[in-house]
């Protein structure tokens, strides 16, 4: 499905961010006290962050715990501003939160994961939000529906919202996973073939939900084109009030900017690297069309065995079968170096697709 381009305003002409990639928003979970946003923002500035984030209002799973500074913290953030000359970023989700951060001068405001999945909130605060000028990034919704997503982003960009960007970071899920949740990356990429004009971040430390994944999620947003990152850095993550475990320090943060992460060219016009890489991907087209070919084959003979089942009236699953075609793939790619879930996806959906032509056959509702 082509999607209407949105009306968006280039993320360098924003005022805040400049290349080189990544452009990087950094800060606390929460602003818990002004001593804590005063010496993390100190620390960051230290390090060439310019735009600093902090929850306000913290939208948490139970009731009871740390629910945010609220409007006070705005002061801290400010001051923030003045004295290291910061621009101040906070999270929204309701018109209340943004006409306080209008009040206070927040520079960009952002919406959680949470609060895009409501549109009713989300039209709340495109309205609030109208006739202003101030960026807006948006997070995905907790589930992976990329369509609930887009019509966050059209909301806002009807209210005439231009400065908006999205954030990744990933959605929840019920299964315990290595991360605090799932990056889906097919779901962000699909949302950057349909809006390429949009500016993209990536929040490593709610995808990674503890320190140690936080690089390997950055490197994989990096190598993907991604223009930003935003980061969670506490003074003292140990201490946080919330997301203590994902929190880095800003030496840490330091690190991984200037140390640990690479950003590759997303092309280059080297005369060398143009003739490679053309002739790697002819390589390629030519084992894709082999490939397409390939699969045409095997659905004509899945369809003659369609055909045959229905002429002795036996049943297209046979479990066994396909348990021992599985079994016989996985191993044989693992001659080829190709991973077992890789390979069982693979033949998974061509198997699907091999059950459903012969359902039709033996339906009566294909010719073929
Ligand atoms: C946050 O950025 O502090 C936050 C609450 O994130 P999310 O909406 O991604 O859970
Ligand atoms: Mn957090």
């Amino acid at each position: 499905m082509a999607n209407k381009k949105l009306d968006i305003i280039p993320l360098y002409d924003w005022g805040m961010f400049t290349e080189p990639r990544p452009s990087v928003v950094a800060g606390p979970c929460s602003a818990e006290s002004e001593e804590q946003v005063m010496e993390t923002a100190r620390g960051l500035k230290e390090l060439g962050i310019n735009v600093y984030r902090a929850g306000i209002w913290k939208p948490r799973t139970h009731p009871g715990s740390f629910e945010g500074a609220g409007s006070p913290g705005l002061k801290w953030l400010q001051k923030a501003k003045k004295e290291y000359g910061l621009k101040i970023a906070t999270e929204v989700a309701s018109e209340k939160h943004v006409f306080e951060c209008l009040k206070f001068g927040v520079d960009l405001v952002w919406l959680g994961a949470r609060t895009t999945a409501n549109p009713f909130l989300v039209q709340e605060i495109a309205d609030a939000l109208k006739d202003t000028d101030i960026p807006v990034l948006v997070k995905n919704p907790v589930n992976p529906d990329l369509d609930l997503w887009i019509g966050a982003l059209e909301r806002l960009n009807r209210a005439g919202i231009k400065k908006l960007g999205v954030i990744h970071r990933g959605f929840s899920t019920f299964e315990k996973i290595q991360y605090r949740n799932d990056p889906q990356w097919q779901v962000a990429i699909e949302l950057r073939s349909r809006h390429p004009e949009l500016p993209f971040f990536v929040d490593p430390s709610h995808m990674a939900g503890c320190k140690d994944f936080i690089q390997e999620i950055s490197q994989r947003s990096l190598d993907l084109g991604f223009e930003g990152l935003m980061i969670e850095s506490h003074c003292n993550p140990s201490v946080a009030l919330s997301d203590a475990k994902q929190q880095l320090t800003p030496a840490e943060l330091s690190d991984l900017l200037y140390k640990q992460i690479k950003v590759r060219d997303a092309d280059s016009d080297a005369k060398e690297w143009k003739e490679n890489i053309d002739q790697l991907r002819a390589k390629i087209d030519i084992i894709d069309e082999n490939i397409l070919y390939t699969l045409g084959s095997r659905m004509k003979i899945s369809r003659q065995i369609g055909e045959y089942k229905k002429n002795n009236n036996i049943a297209i699953l046979q479990t066994s079968r396909w348990d021992a075609v599985l079994a016989k793939v996985v191993a044989k790619g693992k001659e080829y170096g190709l991973p077992e879930n890789f390979i069982t996806d693979v033949f998974n959906a061509i198997h699907e697709a091999s059950v459903e032509a012969q359902n039709e056959i033996i339906s009566g509702k294909s010719s073929k």
